[in-house]
């Protein structure tokens, strides 16, 4: 996990190198996606990772890309257990 604090960034499971002053992960590092952005699959906008192998900027985008039924789609299933 990455570990920011005011003076340093470490990492438990790389040596942290800095890239134009900003702390990455070293390449094959196994948290390298820990606190990085990625571009989602279905409307390309730019989201924080916070899941490694994460593409997709929210379920309803990751929904739309692989063409499961949307969340207005699930509000027809109401509960009747009132
Ligand atoms: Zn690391
Ligand atoms: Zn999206």
């Amino acid at each position: 996990m990455l570990v920011c604090t005011a003076a340093r960034v470490s990492c438990d499971q790389c040596q942290i190198v800095r890239i134009n002053g900003i702390p990455c992960h070293e390449t094959g590092c196994p948290d390298s996606w820990d606190g990085a952005t990625g571009e989602c699959e279905n409307c390309g906008c730019e989201f924080e990772l916070t899941h490694r192998g994460h593409s997709f900027c929210d379920d309803s985008c990751a929904a739309s890309y692989h063409g499961w039924p949307s969340e207005d789609a699930m509000e027809e299933e109401e509960d009747d257990q009132d």
